[in-house]
């Protein structure tokens, strides 16, 4: 049977990254960029005051020339409001008040807080003093922000393939980029298969059950980057497969993802449809849950199969899906954190590479996992407590309580 990492490498090898296209910066959140961004200037483009205060000469400040001034009072000569441009260039003695992210005046290099002087008077609307006077040594460069501090032109500040966070977004808008180059969204088919499957607002009725799955999925294809095309739900019988597979040959997406029906169930026609129109790549994988997982090909269109059983399905899309979706939309920073962590008791498995549910605690650094109840492939419960998915290595049956595993954080 194929090991987990060749499973997924042979699956990754029938993608590639998807066009790119323009879009506003206003609908850029979570999307991937296409492109390095650099800027032809530098951030800020002047030098501006940090604080609202007095810029001055620091030179003004000197143990010295504050004794000779009689308590450092430099005279008022302007008022800078953030947004102006300062036409005075400070003479020796001179000061001008200005405000935070305002430009600095020619001769100033320092400002002094307006906390530090004795101008109290800090109501909105109040006009400057006519001097001002402090007690305090300022260096040169205090409060300032000068020109380039944050970025230098030419630099790059945003790379291709980084997924535009808000900050991300507050530094386009910066940079003065209102259109940017994002790769498209891969668009995914969702289809679930089985007799038993009922919509989420139907009655139950004996012997069914609800169909989590296009929920779990969708959910996950749409955090990873994707869109979704839900298809339903395919009853088993070869026909109602084949007909949901055909609308998903009629629509622009990069693959078909489908739930169930990929086993070796008297009613399991998924596979059986992929096979008679087009290629099975492989069926089965060396892991815990999901191993009944298919990938192929339904004519020229790419197919996943996971497993039915809604654990088995999310475990199959983390491992094998969400890399696909992350390769399809250019993703380079993307990707389930996986950490070292110990777990409070001994963990079995039955020698399959296993993904255990557990939950993290974190104490003096360390990191420790604690299974969270029934780990059978049915049971989603267990899966909504678990923070992290414990990877079992694929040989290893017995994990001794303490013993370091992998952890993939959800
Ligand atoms: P199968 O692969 O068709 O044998 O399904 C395996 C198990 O998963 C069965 O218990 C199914 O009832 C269950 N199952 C299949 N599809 C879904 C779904 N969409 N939502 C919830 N459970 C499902
Ligand atoms: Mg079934």
């Amino acid at each position: 049977m194929l090991s987990v990492t060749e499973a997924r490498e042979r699956i990754l090898s029938h993608f590639q990254t998807t066009a790119t296209e323009v879009i506003s910066l206003a609908a850029c959140a979570n999307r991937i960029l296409a492109v390095d961004i650099s800027t032809a200037y530098d951030f800020p483009l002047f030098d501006n005051s940090a604080m609202d205060g007095f810029a001055i000469r620091a030179e003004d400040t000197s143990p010295v020339t504050l004794r000779q001034a009689q308590g450092g009072a430099l005279r008022v000569v302007a008022d800078i409001p953030a947004g102006s441009t300062p036409s005075v260039t400070l003479q020796p003695g001179e000061a001008a008040r200005i405000m935070t992210g305002a430009q600095l005046p020619a001769g100033a290099n320092a400002v002094i807080p307006v906390e530090d002087t004795d101008f109290h008077n800090r109501e909105a609307g109040t006009s400057a003093p006519k001097t001002v006077s402090f007690t305090k040594v300022i260096e040169a460069g205090e409060n300032v922000r000068p020109r380039g501090m944050d970025i230098r032109a030419g630099e790059v500040v945003l790379k291709k393939g980084q997924t535009l966070k808000p900050q991300g977004l507050g530094l386009l808008a910066m940079l003065g980029i209102s259109n940017v180059q994002v790769y498209k969204k891969p668009r995914v088919a969702l289809l679930s298969s089985g007799d038993e499957l009922l919509e989420v607002d139907a009655p139950l009725e004996s012997g069914k059950i609800r169909d989590s799955n296009s929920y779990t999925l969708a959910a996950s294809i749409e955090s990873a980057g994707g869109e979704v095309l839900r298809l339903g739900v395919a009853k088993d019988t070869r026909e109602s497969v084949e007909e949901l597979f055909q609308k998903a040959l009629r629509e622009d997406v990069d693959f078909i993802l489908s739930s169930a029906g990929v086993s070796v169930g008297a009613f399991d026609y998924v596979k059986e449809v992929v096979e008679a129109n087009g290629s099975l790549n492989f069926w089965r994988v060396n892991m815990r849950p999901g191993k009944p997982l298919a990938f192929g090909k339904y004519f020229d269109r790419q197919f996943i199969g996971l497993p039915g059983n809604p654990v088995s399905a999310f475990v199959g899309f983390e491992v094998f899906v969400r890399p696909v979706l992350e390769r399809l939309s250019g993703q380079l920073d993307g990707g389930r954190r996986r950490v070292k962590v110990r777990s409070v008791e001994e963990v079995e498995s039955d020698g399959r590479e296993s993904y255990l549910r557990a939950k993290i605690h974190e104490k003096n650094g360390v990191l420790s996992a604690r299974l969270t109840g029934h780990q059978g492939s049915g049971n989603l419960l267990s899966l909504v407590q678990a923070d992290a998915l414990l990877i079992i290595p694929a040989g290893v049956k017995c994990v001794p309580a303490g013993q370091e595993i992998e952890a993939l954080l959800l």
